[in-house]
């Protein structure tokens, strides 16, 4: 019997010392489909999109709605099943799009981000009924004008707000101060004078605010100081413009454990002080409470989320370190290798032998730089032919791998009932040969 605390409630041990991820064998499932392969367990899925939808439906008022942010991992059967759950969706461009429009996405409750759409981006998303553009410059709104008055439509907008909150995580996910790329300040009247703008602008209509201050938020009340910033500049723009926005979106982030210090958020208990925040806020400024959104990507699917890796080696330097390489890498999870993102990783076939080894976890590209983990404990005997799980991959591997080094990116296998399904196949080689003339 293992008594090893795991990283996530869907992960446990057999008698067989096999790691078994939503009550599935991972030693089974990797002979199955091969590897590298990405998991993701549906149930998980549900219940992490039920948190929000549930928390929504008792704290926010009607026609609040949660937006799935899809870059956290975008394919059919996803963004199909955050549909289902009742959710609407974030997209970043045509690629985002054109999945959502495949998957049978109900497209009035798309919303479309990006700070940079071009012209032919701005086409193609009202071609395909996108509900709703982010806006993060006068000069998108000027483009979004005029296709939407090409077709004699009129398109309705968020503006997006920079509220100038540090939420005190990693730099480069750190996107709500003053100085970011994204969105228009308050602070230097940017964000006013674009809304000044879009009120003149005859074929937009103003839906509300945007602001996303980062992501792997763990900050108590990051979201409430967001909020009270927002809500004071949707009265400051009534009180100036006499326009109160219906909508206020708060963006995304919240935290997940990767590893076990990380601790944890309790999402339904946020949104509900969150919530309570928003009524004493409205209340202090005389406005009503506008609908709410939110755009969780990480949160909904991380810890959905996990990948099989087959080990190649074990190759140990004597006075220095040791490497385990595996089969896939910085190729199918680049995210050690752009930020040092910490995980969680197993001996997914030796889970009841004791792990007295310590090993760089490395991945098969040419590159120093491709290493998925530092110092993970590993059982002594591990080599060629183990298996390697790493957890809470659902977030930013599938939607972040490339083919470096041509490797064929991984097939993703959903998990359900003790089912298993390929949702995602394997790429082949001649996909990767497919575009080359
Ligand atoms: C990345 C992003 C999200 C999702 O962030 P998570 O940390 O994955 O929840 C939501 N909204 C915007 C605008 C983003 O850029």
């Amino acid at each position: 019997m293992s008594t090893e605390t795991m990283i996530c409630e869907n992960l446990t041990v057999d008698a067989r010392g096999h790691l078994n991820f939503a009550g599935q064998d991972t030693v089974s499932l990797a002979k199955e489909y091969g590897t590298p392969l990405y998991l993701m367990d549906e149930d998980r899925l549900r219940h992490n999109c039920r948190i929000y939808t549930e928390a929504f439906r008792k704290n926010f008022v009607p026609g609040s709605l949660v937006l799935y942010a899809s870059k956290a991992n975008a394919f059919k059967r996803m963004l199909a099943l955050a549909g289902e759950e009742g959710m609407g969706l974030d997209v970043v461009s045509p690629g985002e799009i054109y999945t959502a429009v495949k998957a049978g996405f109900d497209m009035s409750k798309v919303y479309f981000h990006s700070n940079n759409k071009t012209d032919a981006d701005v086409a193609f998303a009202m071609a395909h009924g996108v509900g709703c553009f982010v806006a993060e410059s006068e000069e998108e709104l000027y483009a979004i004008e005029a296709e939407a008055k090409n077709r004699g439509k009129h398109q309705r907008v968020l503006i997006r707000v920079t509220p100038g909150i540090d939420c005190h995580s990693y730099e480069a996910v750190n996107t709500g101060k003053v100085d970011s790329k994204f969105g228009l300040a308050i602070e230097t009247g940017q964000a006013e004078a674009a809304v000044r703008l879009a009120l003149d602008l005859p074929h937009l209509e103003i839906e509300g605010f945007h602001c996303h201050v980062g992501s792997q938020v763990f900050g108590e009340d990051v979201f409430q100081r967001s909020a009270t910033v927002m809500l004071e500049f949707m009265a400051r723009i009534r009180n100036t413009l006499g326009y109160l926005a219906p909508t206020l979106n708060l963006g995304g982030g919240y935290g997940v454990p990767y590893v076990l210090s990380d601790g944890t958020v309790d999402i339904a208990a946020r949104i509900a002080e969150v919530a309570a925040s928003i009524r004493s806020d409205c209340a202090r400024l005389g406005i009503r409470e506008p609908r709410i959104q939110m755009e969780p990507g990480r949160s909904i699917v991380a810890d959905a989320g996990l990948t099989l890796y087959t080990v190649g080696g074990l190759k140990t330097i004597p006075g220095y370190k040791s490497y385990v390489s595996i089969d896939g890498g910085m190729s199918d999870n680049p995210r050690f290798a752009l930020y040092g993102a910490r995980y969680t990783c197993l001996p997914a076939d030796k889970m009841l032998e004791e792990r007295t080894l310590t090993a760089d976890l490395v991945g098969r590209c040419c590159e120093s730089g491709d290493v998925i983990q530092e110092a993970v404990p590993f059982p002594a005997s591990i080599g060629r032919g183990d298996l390697v799980a790493v957890c809470t991959t659902g977030a930013y591997n599938y939607s972040m791998a490339s083919n470096y080094n041509r490797l064929p990116r991984p097939p993703i296998v959903m998990l359900h009932g003790g089912e298993s399904t390929v949702a995602v196949r394997r790429e082949t080689l001649e996909d990767l040969v497919a575009l080359d003339l």
